[in-house]
């Protein structure tokens, strides 16, 4: 590490290296609770060639490099569990074009979510992809965990926007992967693996993303249920009816309970758990009229109450009291280890049943929200501390097994990275990762880049 570490000192200029053991740490976390694994050194780059300089010196010295967005991560992706060179495209963050006549636009990966959709929305353009963390994330994390949001359930993920990609790979190669036209079927679809490929096979140096004009008019509900069976129940009924809103979010008991303690937005007394959907369009009769036909579908086993949003400032808050869950959950236990798996939608009755009954069984509670419309639930296991750590532990690996067992997946969203590497066998089977490994292999001869992610360390 010395020696690629003098070399990296010869290449760029001092302002964009990180040595100080402070900073490092910081660059060492994300949103996992996984830990603290700081790199040894870490670079701010500002261009391909330069991630290309640091391919190189790190192929000669045989030195990890990590990807480093904005640390937003669930599942530990971007942690330096091996040290190494930390390769930061924070400073890679100018939206370089907007074509409203194409419907498209061309971006760094730095660029924060949020922001993009913000100065799209400008131009009457509409960027559907919407973590809920994306007031911090990055395209750049995006297209490398394939991020989805509430919004998925009618646009899709991450993956459905990206045309192109300008990737370097470990072997030094800059490529230009994709398009810029919205149809295009040449060659292999390099453009999709290298998305959710989790920092595992390139450094994504730019992104050609597909835009949508911008819906006029957006509806937004919250329907009170007695208890969480009843609501998801519900959203299952609301899709095999055949209507998909923009979005479907459920919010169970326990999640209930934290919302009290003070979010943004409050349920009425009485709500054992809600479910919180939008419908878009760009006429509003027909929107609204949507709106009552979805909440038509659930009320017969509602608990009385729908909740319309009246006015911005309403929506706001049902949607930062969402959004903040994961946060507001943390009230009511010192600890929590979130998942994030899916299901087939006709399994989420089951699935939400399956996590009270795991936590019950350790004594444990579980939080179950999320993007439950098109199944992906966020399982929370709260915990007390050391103590109930190891119980927690047991309960989340039961909870991956039962999404599994359910026809379902390990990750919805959030990626495997070092938190659920462990499982991917459970779900994939030992042929296809080995299969997985090689295709790395091609890209990654040294095994240099993000070593000990996604795979079970071999
Ligand atoms: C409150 C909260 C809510 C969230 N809600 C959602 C949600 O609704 N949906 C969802 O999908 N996720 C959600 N997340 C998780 C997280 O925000 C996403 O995974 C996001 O895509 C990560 O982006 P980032 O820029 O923070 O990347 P980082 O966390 O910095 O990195 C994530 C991974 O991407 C790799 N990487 C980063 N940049 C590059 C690059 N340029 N090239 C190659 N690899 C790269 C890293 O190595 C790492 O493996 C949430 C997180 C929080 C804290």
């Amino acid at each position: 590490m010395d020696a690629a570490a003098g070399e990296l000192r010869a290449a760029f200029p001092a302002g964009r290296l990180v040595f100080e053991s402070e900073r490092l740490a910081e660059y060492g976390k994300d949103e996992s609770d996984l830990g603290t694994f700081p790199p040894g050194v870490v670079v701010q780059v500002d261009s391909a060639e330069e991630v290309r300089t640091i391919f190189a010196i790190a192929s000669r010295h045989r030195v990890p490099v990590v990807p480093i967005a904005a640390r937003s991560g669930k599942s530990g992706g971007s942690l330096a569990i091996h040290g190494g060179i930390g390769v930061s495209v924070e400073r890679m963050n100018r939206i370089l074009d907007i074509r409203p006549g194409d419907l498209t636009a061309q971006v760094q990966p730095g660029v924060i979510t949020g922001a993009f959709q913000a100065e799209v929305e400008k131009h009457g353009l509409f960027y559907p992809p919407d973590p809920n963390s994306l007031d911090l994330c990055s395209i750049g994390g995006n297209v490398a965990e394939n991020a989805g949001g509430p919004r998925a359930l009618k646009y899709g993920v991450t993956r459905e926007y990206v045309l192109g990609l300008e990737v370097v790979v470990p072997t030094g190669e800059v490529l230009r992967l994709g398009r810029q036209t919205i149809k295009g079927v040449a060659g292999y679809d390099l453009t999709a693996l290298f998305v959710g490929s989790e920092g595992t096979l390139g450094i994504v140096t730019e992104v050609t993303l597909k835009l949508l004009p911008r819906p006029r008019h957006v509806a937004t509900a919250l329907v009170c249920f007695p208890d969480v069976d009843t609501a998801a129940r519900a959203v299952s009924r609301v899709l095999a009816e055949g209507v998909i809103p923009r979005c479907l979010e459920l919010i169970d008991d326990v999640s209930v309970q934290a919302i009290a303690r003070g979010s943004p937005f409050q349920l009425p007394v009485g709500a054992g758990a809600a479910l919180l959907f939008e419908t878009d369009g760009n006429d509003e009769e027909q929107v609204f009229a949507e709106m009552a036909r979805v909440a038509g579908m659930v009320q017969g086993s509602a608990s009385g109450e729908v909740i319309v949003a009246q006015n911005e400032a309403q929506r706001r808050d049902i949607w930062e009291t969402r959004k903040y869950l994961s946060v507001a959950l943390k009230t009511l236990a010192a600890a929590k280890l979130s998942e994030d798996v899916a299901v087939p939608r006709s399994r989420i009755p089951e699935m939400v049943a399956r996590c009270r009954e795991i936590g019950r069984a350790h004594g444990l509670l579980v939080a179950t929200y999320g993007h439950a419309g098109d199944g992906n639930l966020h399982c929370n296991v709260l915990f007390d501390g050391d103590r109930e750590r190891p119980a927690a532990d047991a309960a989340v690996a039961e909870v991956l097994r039962a999404a599994v067992d359910l026809g379902g997946t390990i990750t919805g969203e959030h990626g495997v990275g070092l938190a659920k590497r462990d499982f991917l066998e459970y779900e994939q089977g030992a042929e296809v990762i080995a299969l997985e490994r090689r295709v790395k292999a091609v890209f990654d001869p040294l095994g240099i880049l993000n070593p000990g992610k996604m795979f079970p360390e071999s």
